[in-house]
């Protein structure tokens, strides 16, 4: 094996346990940064810390992709380097990034992978613009070739942003998520994604009959969940284009299986929940209608979730059940302005692209359209709370805050090396500051996929920007 000691500025966020854990340990002479700031932890209770250090070091194995430690450099280059060494330690390469910022990989926890190819379409509002656009892309999805490609296609696009595990969804066609999973298998990301259940109010050529949808799903949480780092969701696409008894079975399924997530659409638009209160007259409203047919818990994620009552809030609340948060789309189909602290308050909000309504796969650009649409609001969202929910908080909101989401040793080695003066206008911008906090706003701000030098997938480099 190989140690690879990354050198640079390290940023991560640290739950009240981890850094119990890390002060205890014997490599206290880590820096935690102000002690002052306040974040809305994502999980009710669970409090969460930024820590910076300013010259730092993460050690990783490349073998088992774990992070073994990480620290100030002077104190993991006296550990790893300059004292006598575990003699099954073949070799240490130190990686100099002594002026980049070292990030824990971003999360996304909703985006469509086969929307990648009409994104930035015309005109429409939700339903016009799936009728329109998105049902016709996806018909394509019927041929493995398209699939494939596009998998592979949309998959280095996560890495040139930074993105090294999200929530996706695929096209109601087996094979969609099938592609999707080889692609991420082969780069070892951490994916979760399923078939997309739809059985009525789309183009036949999209619809499965019920019982052949689900069967489709369990097929591919057969061949994929848990396959390396490879997680299945339950998939229906939302209330409207699935029959109640589709989503009655699709909850007796999520019921069946204590891991595997599930994922789907909730109140992002009027006429959406008008029509959904149209299908469904005897529901009390449209979360009742996923409660009713047991689709809600902890490994449910709901994107959007911006008109709710506060009945829902309270039930969102009570059955876990996560929101995904999407700025760009929200503004791009004038869906509406989600409260996040208003949401947080109830339940785990996480933040995510959306695309191919959202605008963007930069987490980084999806940051800076939710700081905008809190300002519209009244409320703030500093660069430490977005930054935060898009590596730790989306983690913690998809259940896989054990494995991923910040530098804790045993976590896999999911990291972004990021260029802060990546652009003539950043390294001038950023001269102008006199914080690191301030650093990170105008990071969140103003960087896009051109801040990312390079990603890191379980230890291994898949992504520089130097080479594609
Ligand atoms: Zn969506």
């Amino acid at each position: 094996m190989t140690l690879h000691i990354y050198q640079a500025r390290l940023l991560h966020y640290l739950t009240e346990s981890d850094r119990t854990e890390r002060t205890t340990s014997d490599h206290s002479q880590t820096l935690i940064a102000e002690q002052d700031i306040t974040l809305l932890p994502v999980i009710a209770g669970v409090r969460v810390y930024p820590e910076y250090i300013a010259d730092g070091a993460l050690v990783i194995d490349d073998e088992t992709g774990l992070i073994i430690n990480y620290g100030s450099r002077e104190a993991m280059l006296a550990e790893y380097v300059l004292t006598t060494i575990d003699e099954s330690r073949e070799s240490v390469q130190i990686h100099d990034h002594r002026h980049k910022l070292i990030m824990p990989g971003f999360i996304d926890t909703h985006v469509h992978y086969p929307q990648i190819d009409m994104i930035a379409a015309y005109g429409e509002q939700l339903l016009d613009w799936l009728n329109n656009y998105t049902f016709v892309t996806e018909a394509n999805f019927s041929d493995p070739k398209v699939a494939h490609d596009t998998a592979q296609f949309f998959l280095n696009q996560l890495l040139a942003n930074g993105t090294t595990s999200a929530m996706v969804f695929s096209t109601s066609h087996p094979l969609s998520a099938e592609a999707f999973f080889t692609e991420s298998h082969r780069l070892n990301t951490r994916m979760i994604t399923g078939n997309v259940l739809m059985d009525q109010n789309a183009p036949a050529t999209l619809c499965v009959p019920a019982e052949q949808g689900i069967r489709d799903t369990q097929n591919i949480i057969d061949n994929w969940h848990e396959r390396g780092r490879q997680h299945v969701a339950i998939t229906p696409r939302f209330a409207i284009t699935s029959t109640p008894k589709q989503l009655r079975m699709a909850g007796e399924l999520y019921a069946s299986y204590e891991s595997v997530y599930l994922q789907t659409h909730l109140a992002e638009n009027h006429d959406e929940i008008a029509f959904v209160k149209q299908l469904y007259p005897n529901h009390k409203g449209y979360l009742d209608v996923y409660d009713d047919m047991g689709l809600l818990g902890r490994r449910t994620t709901l994107a959007h979730g911006i008109h709710l009552e506060t009945s829902e809030y309270e039930r969102l609340r009570a059955t876990g059940t996560q929101i995904s948060h999407c700025p760009t789309s929200n503004l791009f189909l004038g869906s509406g302005l989600f409260d996040l602290p208003k949401t947080l308050n109830y339940t785990g909000v996480s933040i995510a692209t959306d695309v191919g309504a959202g605008t963007s796969l930069s987490m980084l650009t999806t940051l800076s359209e939710a700081y905008k649409i809190q300002q519209l609001q009244s409320n703030q969202l500093s660069a430490h709370q977005g930054l935060y929910q898009i590596t730790l908080g989306n983690a913690q909101s998809l259940v896989l805050d054990n494995k991923i989401g910040n530098f804790m040793p045993n976590k896999e080695a999911d990291f972004v090396v990021i260029d802060m003066n990546a652009t003539a206008l950043l390294e001038r911008r950023m001269a102008q500051t006199k914080t690191f906090e301030e650093q990170l706003f105008v990071l969140m701000m103003l960087g896009d996929d051109r801040v990312i030098e390079e990603t890191v997938i379980a230890g291994v480099s898949r992504y520089r920007s130097d080479v594609s």
